[in-house]
């Protein structure tokens, strides 16, 4: 260790990564692409890749299971995972999941936890092919490694969005982060007394999306049907300002988003504002809703025209000319990610 020390804090997430792999070259032909997109590209024939993703849960920092049942953390874990390779435009067909895990965990537990996975690899047509099982001194950490495989030519980078590209959106945002406002709220009542049941009420729909988070797959196919090939795809793992970011960073662009446009469901809007929350805020910073962002060259407008799953947000713009916010009254405000902080 050299004597100077830099606290990763101060480096966030991204920037510790960046600093970590920036003296890292890829020696080998078929590796296409390494770090820096959802997924690894490797080349496995003259038009057919391989892509490949990994992501962790930790206990206490990704999940807390005194709220998520382990059958929905199985379940979560393989879909986090089946998301990059969605943003990529591939199809997920195999995954490993490791494991280390203490004695705290009976059988059962961990046998819940496999239902989960199990019922995700039924959903999303994936193979468990392996994986590591090892003991940790407290928590559960459980990581998944996917494999991919998509046409060379099908492959969607962060990087291809244009000028004048139409950034699009799946779904609506911001539901699994006031779901998991309730589950917390929820939690701070029942320690203080547990004889209260937990009030969840009305709020199925954006704790299942906190709990049980669906990969996009159906989307990969809709696009196929339309045949719209996007210049430039991220999934939505952080939060939609962060993702803008991420991509119109990788593409070298800028972009105009408008806030009215961003779509969230009434659900969500009206928990935000029982929470006293701006639905807006919680749509692009609150993180997990593993929706799809995209850009789309406008003449394949009216491909998506109407589209109940699609929404375009915004535009892209010269990368000169910055990423901005705008809200109702025109007025734009440069766009900055929180994200989730886990330093
Ligand atoms: P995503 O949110 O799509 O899962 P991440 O933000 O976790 O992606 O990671 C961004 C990129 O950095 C990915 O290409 C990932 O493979 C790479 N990466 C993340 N952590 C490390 C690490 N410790 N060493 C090498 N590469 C990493
Ligand atoms: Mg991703």
């Amino acid at each position: 260790m050299s004597e100077k020390t830099t606290d990763i804090s101060d480096l966030g997430e991204f920037g510790l990564i960046d600093q970590l792999t920036k003296n890292f070259e890829l020696k080998n032909e078929n590796s296409l692409v390494g770090v820096g997109d959802d997924a690894a590209v490797i080349q496995v024939s003259e038009d057919t890749v391989q892509l490949i993703s990994t992501d962790m849960l930790v206990e206490g920092i990704h999940f807390n299971l005194m709220y998520m049942p382990l059958k929905h953390l199985g379940y979560k874990a393989v879909a986090v995972n089946v998301s990059d390779i969605c943003a990529m435009n591939g199809i997920a067909q195999q995954i490993t999941v490791s494991l280390a895990v203490s004695s705290r965990f009976p059988l059962e537990a961990l046998e819940e936890l496999y239902e989960g996975i199990h019922l995700a690899c039924t959903n999303y047509g994936v193979d468990l092919v392996g994986g590591d099982t090892t003991s940790s001194t407290s928590g559960l950490v459980i990581n998944v490694t996917v494999l991919g495989t998509a046409k060379k030519e099908d492959v969607v980078y962060r990087s291809g969005a244009k000028e004048y590209d139409l950034l699009v959106v799946t779904g609506d945002l911001g539901a699994a982060y006031m779901g998991l406002q309730v589950l917390e709220r929820e939690k701070e009542v029942f320690k203080a007394n547990p004889s209260i049941q937990p009030d969840l009420d009305g709020h199925d729909y954006i704790i299942e999306r906190q709990l049980k988070p669906e990969a996009r797959k159906d989307i990969i196919g809709y696009l196929k049907e339309l045949e719209v090939k996007p210049t430039a795809m991220i999934d939505i793992s952080d939060g939609l300002a962060s993702e803008i970011l991420h991509l119109c960073k990788a593409s070298k662009v800028g972009c105009h988003v408008y806030d009215e446009k961003v779509p969230i469901d009434a659900k969500t809007s009206m928990t935000a504002i029982d929470f006293n929350l701006d639905p807006n805020t919680c749509a692009l910073n609150g993180g997990e809703d593993y929706e799809l962002l995209f850009t789309i060259d406008q003449k394949d407008f009216d491909k998506i025209k109407g589209n109940p799953h699609m929404t375009v947000i915004g535009h892209i713009t010269n990368e000169n000319d910055g990423i901005y916010y705008v809200d109702k009254n025109g007025s734009a405000i440069t766009l900055k990610a929180q994200g989730w902080k886990h330093f």
